[in-house]
């Protein structure tokens, strides 16, 4: 089997409100779908979620846009892939890594495609690729954006009212307001939920940082996400944090995932695929997790269904995996099964709604992703 065509296609979603987080500016709901042709009609479909203005510890990363994604793909990558086996998913990101340095969004949406044909290939869903499930299911945890106290109060008890058992508070802005959220979602929801709050790197050295974080502790917060940007800052805080410390725009690949576990520069990682560049890269940093007993979430950019449909598959297989990941549940126009919890966007770019229970997601089954591309919504949701 040999690769024909490979095309782009930006689109944005609605969001159902305004979820914003530190240092975000755009909107959600931002995406570049890849599409994969084969000369045996198989097709596969992939997903980048670029954010221009959010990357890798102190900046140092992404920076992709929906046009740099859609150049990157169309003018660098579809050229070297275009007549190879699309089922060598290895050698791909050899080739890709070889064309261009970085631009790990670009590389996640054409590996999450390549898996995809793969799958259906062999008849087997993805996360059966990956080794197999190590769970029934995929606990979500819902994000609660950067608002005002009574609209993420209100946030938050949606989400937990639809089943949720776990909820990414964004922060790190004032640090007074997220200790007094804390306390306030913590009163009001008792004790069975998880509360991590995401800092986004905003509370600086770790002096400041730890001097805050003990009083989330003492408000209710069970972790914390990424509360200063450097290295030496996040060895510091994880050293004398009294919750666990998870590091998110510190971690991207398996490079990163080496240099935090040797210098114990975190407790827990947060995995994306999109900043490993694809389920490829995703699952080196997972078995690094796992090899140094480092428990990891699932997370992203609040991905459309085809991205989300790779983190499910992921989620599902890899074994470091096991806290409630920061992921959406993808439902097309007046199907979600929750008001709030993992509602993201008023509509999706699938026939059919993602299946849910208490609050957790339901594998797909089906060969590869296991969805089915609602390609008119593609069409009308499409930008340039
Ligand atoms: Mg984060």
């Amino acid at each position: 089997m040999k690769i024909t065509a490979i095309d782009v296609f930006p689109f944005r979603l609605k969001p159902r409100r305004d979820f914003k987080w530190a240092g975000l500016r755009e909107d959600l709901g931002g995406f570049v779908a890849v599409k994969i042709e084969t000369d045996e009609g198989l097709v596969g479909w992939g997903e980048a979620t670029p954010l221009p203005d959010w990357g890798g510890a102190a900046g140092r990363r992404s920076g992709e846009t929906q046009a740099t994604v859609v150049a990157i793909v169309r003018d660098v990558i579809a050229p070297v892939l275009i007549g190879t086996d699309p089922t060598a998913v290895t050698a791909a990101r050899k080739a890709m890594d070889l064309a261009v340095i970085g631009n790990n969004y670009a590389k996640c949406a054409i590996d999450i495609a390549l898996h995809d044909i793969w799958g259906k290939s062999v008849g087997l869903p993805i996360y059966k690729l990956l080794g197999g499930a190590m769970r029934d299911s995929v606990y979500v945890s819902h994000m609660v954006g950067l608002m005002g106290d009574r609209e993420a109060l209100e946030e938050a008890v949606g989400a937990a009212g639809d089943g949720l058992k776990a909820l990414q508070i964004k922060g790190g802005v004032d640090a007074e307001r997220d200790v007094r959220l804390i306390a306030a979602i913590r009163r009001e929801l008792g004790s069975d939920i998880m509360l991590r709050l995401d800092a986004n790197q905003g509370y600086r050295d770790a002096r400041n940082a730890v001097t805050i974080i003990e009083k989330l502790k003492d408000a209710g917060a069970n972790a914390v996400e990424q509360p200063a940007a450097n290295l030496s800052s996040m060895i510091e805080v994880t050293r004398q944090s009294p919750i666990p410390v998870m590091a998110d725009e510190s971690c991207w690949d398996i490079v990163d995932a080496v240099e935090l576990a040797g210098v114990r520069g975190t407790d827990w990682i947060s995995i994306y695929l999109a900043k490993a560049g694809g389920l490829y890269g995703a699952g080196k940093v997972g078995a690094v997790a796992d090899a140094m007993n480092i428990r990891c979430d699932v997370n992203g950019s609040i991905e459309s269904a085809i991205g989300n449909a790779a983190n499910i598959h992921f989620a599902l297989a890899a074994p470091s995996v096991d806290l409630a990941c920061v992921i959406p549940i993808n439902a097309p126009a007046g199907t979600h099964p929750y008001k709030v919890g993992g509602n993201y966007y008023v509509d999706d770019v699938v026939t059919a709604p993602f299946a849910v229970r208490d609050g957790a997601l339901l594998p797909l089954d089906k060969p590869g992703l296991g969805i089915e591309i609602d390609e008119e919504n593609l069409a009308r949701y499409r930008e340039h």
